[in-house]
């Protein structure tokens, strides 16, 4: 991991000394200044993950320093230095937020040092949770089938679908879902069951034209999109899918095909028209293809 950089911004030369030896021994990167002039200078131009200040400094409030530093980097920790006699102070900010923990002087060093880390690696535990977050947010892929999930496919129909409108194209969709698969499930087990998920979209993404997408929509239900596809052209791919997926796979599955824009003009409505064809496909036995509207 980097070093963590932190700035100490004091006025006493041997608070500054102290704490910039101890916890450079300790591996941290450590500025150290004496006003908070040269301090807000440093932290224009250094992201400090963790600035230590003694909030009586001269000419400032506390919370206007904690202000300050807060507007250059949002997710700077602030810890306060201060004299035992005025802990009260600290207690204050800290319960206003303004900082996150205090240490005061005269120092027990190892005391300090453990208050860094506990700051550090809170600050490590809330990025790393953000970081996940913000990924799972971001993915467009399904885990388990390596394929793109429902949340790709409302974004790319939405383009698609505004895109076929402005010139005048059309999109096929095929909704498939697997026959009996609880019953598939219920003989050999779940973890067989998503070797079959996964053959499928294996299956369906080398069966196809590369500007053909495939989604997992649902636990057992994919989605194909056709661009520039006519309906009939649907149907044909659907067919090829349901005779060879019969080859491949040890299972049967349904398809519903709708087309923009002869069965839907909004995207929504696309994939509700597929589904309900796959309804009937369903309804009529299985193992089988239908058409919205037929
Ligand atoms: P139908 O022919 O009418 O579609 O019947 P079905 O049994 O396939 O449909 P149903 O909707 O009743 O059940 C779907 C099953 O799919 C239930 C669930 O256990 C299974 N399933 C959904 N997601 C997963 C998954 O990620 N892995 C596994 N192994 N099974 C899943
Ligand atoms: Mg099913
Ligand atoms: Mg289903």
């Amino acid at each position: 991991m980097a070093a963590i950089n932190v700035l100490v911004i004091d006025r006493d030369k041997v608070v500054r000394d102290l704490l910039k030896e101890e916890l450079e021994g300790a591996n941290y990167k450590v500025w150290a200044v004496s006003d908070f002039e040269q301090a807000l200078a440093l932290a224009g131009e250094t992201n400090f993950s963790i600035i230590m200040a003694d909030l009586k400094l001269p000419g400032i409030e506390g919370t206007e320093i904690v202000r300050k530093f807060k507007e250059l980097h949002s997710d700077t920790s602030l810890i306060a230095i201060v004299p035992y006699h005025s802990l009260r102070l600290a207690v204050d900010a800290m319960s206003k937020g303004d900082i996150l923990d205090y240490v005061t002087k005269p120092f027990n060093i190892e005391e300090v040092k453990l208050v860094i880390r506990r700051v550090a690696d809170r600050q490590y535990l809330v990025h790393q949770a953000g970081q996940k977050e913000f990924y799972q947010e971001m993915s467009v892929i399904d885990s388990l089938t390596g394929i793109y999930n429902r949340r790709h496919l409302d974004e790319i129909l939405h383009r698609e679908v505004e895109r076929a409108k402005r010139y005048n194209q059309t999109i096929s969709i095929l909704m498939i879902d697997i026959d009996d698969f609880k019953k598939y499930n219920d003989t050999y087990g779940h973890l067989a069951g998503d070797e079959i998920l996964k053959k499928i979209g294996d299956f369906l993404v080398h069966s196809l034209r590369s500007v053909d997408l495939v989604f997992r929509y649902g636990g057992e239900e994919f989605v194909v999109m056709l661009p520039q596809t006519f309906k009939q052209g649907g149907v044909e791919v659907a067919k090829r899918l349901l005779n060879l997926g019969r080859q491949n796979i040890p299972i049967t599955i349904s398809i519903g095909v709708a087309a923009f824009p002869e069965d839907a003009q909004e995207k929504d409505d696309l994939l509700a028209k597929a589904d309900s064809a796959l309804y009937q496909a369903k309804h009529l036995g299985k193992d089988r293809i239908c058409l919205w509207g037929e």
